[in-house]
This record gives C-alpha cells, structure tokens and sequence, in this order.
C-alpha cells in the first residue's frame, strides 16, 4: 500500500477519449502524463479478463516510464452476444479504432441473433477495471459497472466509443446524448475510480 497520496501519476492509456475522462475523474492539482508523452505505445492486451489487461498495461507503463501508473481496461458486454463485445470491445473498431465501424458491428452481430431486436430491450453493460501499479507491485485494482440496454439506432454526438447506442438503466438516452458530466456521474469508470478515490 503506499504510504502518501499520489501526486505525480501516468495514466497507461492510448485512448484519448478515455484519457480525457479519466483526467476528469482526478484532482486537478495531480501531475498527469499520458504514454505518448513518452512515445510509449501500447502493449498487446492477451488477458482473458478487463482485470488481466488492465494490469497488463499498468505494469508495462509504469515500468517503461518508471512512474506510477493508473490504467483502465473497459468494454461493453451484450448478454445475448455471450458478453461480446467485452474484452474485444477495441478491436471492433479495427487498427484504426473506427468506432462508428464497431457500432455497426454491433448491430451486424445483433441482427444475426434476433432480426427483431430493435423492438426487445437487448440487455447491456459497460464494464471498467481499473489498476494502479508502481513499478513493481500492484497497489490495487478496482472494478466498476454500469447496466443499460442498446439502442436500437446510433444516436447522440457526445463521449467515445459505444456511446451513442448504450442508454443507461433508467434513462431515455443514450450516453451519447448526454452531457459528459451527467455521463460521469454514473458510468462504470466512475464506479471503479470511488473505490481507489483515496489514493489521490
Ligand atoms: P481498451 O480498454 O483500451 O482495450 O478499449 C476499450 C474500448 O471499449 C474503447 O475503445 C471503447 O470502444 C469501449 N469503451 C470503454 N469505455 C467506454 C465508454 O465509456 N464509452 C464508450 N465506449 C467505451
């Protein structure tokens, strides 16, 4: 366990959506690298799990910029595609991380299943694990999730990713249409991050 709060931290992603978010969730008087100001690229995610990868690219951040390192794993699960996309949630969008190309993949996948799943509530969730690693032990990992369903047409401008075709449990709209502050409050990596909240 560290002994004093984190003041200096990278955090292990590529992603520039994800990075903007996470840098949200963290103090604002935190000193925060991203990997590519070190021209440090990704390494390859062969966990089985959002908790194996997550770690993966933790320690292999941290031990590259010898600097803590706060690293987040994430995906959507949809319960009639087995969970898919899940941890293959990036890889959907192809080398060039399209996302409009993964959403409709989605609905390609989807309409395999069931032709008739735009009329049924096709069950979903985003999941986010979370890791802290300093160089050579991890400090703690953290899991966080958010239940919803698919919408049955891409909609909204706003957040990355999944975000125009996931409506959070309770909502009518999908995360693509709402503030990213509204977002914040209830996403999966919000709820992974309370749980290491006092690191910082
Ligand atoms: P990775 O964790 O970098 O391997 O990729 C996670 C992928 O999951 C992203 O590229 C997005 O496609 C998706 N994803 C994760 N979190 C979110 C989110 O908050 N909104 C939308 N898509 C997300």
């Amino acid at each position: 366990m560290l002994k004093n709060k984190i003041i200096k931290l990278l955090v292990g992603t590529n992603n520039n959506g994800k990075l903007k978010e996470i840098k949200d969730l963290l103090p604002k008087n935190l000193a925060i690298y991203c990997p590519y100001d070190f021209k440090i690229k990704s390494p390859t995610e062969n966990g089985k799990t959002f908790k194996e990868n997550s770690l993966i690219k933790a320690k292999f951040f941290s031990k590259k910029s010898k600097m803590i390192c706060l690293s987040d794993d994430s995906g959507l699960e949809i319960d009639i595609l087995d969970g898919n996309p899940g941890i293959y949630s990036a890889r959907w969008g192809g080398k060039k991380g399209d996302f409009k190309k993964a959403m409709n993949r989605v609905f390609k996948e989807l309409d395999k299943k069931d032709k008739n799943w735009r009329q049924k509530k096709i069950k979903a969730r985003f999941v986010c694990a979370l890791t802290i690693y300093d160089r050579n032990k991890q400090i703690i990992n953290s899991i966080g999730k958010v239940e919803g369903c698919i919408s049955p047409i891409i909609k909204g401008k706003n957040g990355f990713g999944y975000d125009p075709i996931f409506i959070p449990l309770g909502k009518k709209i999908t995360f693509g249409e709402m503030r990213a502050s509204q977002k914040y409050k209830i996403d999966h990596r919000f709820k992974a991050f309370k749980k290491i909240k006092k690191f910082f």
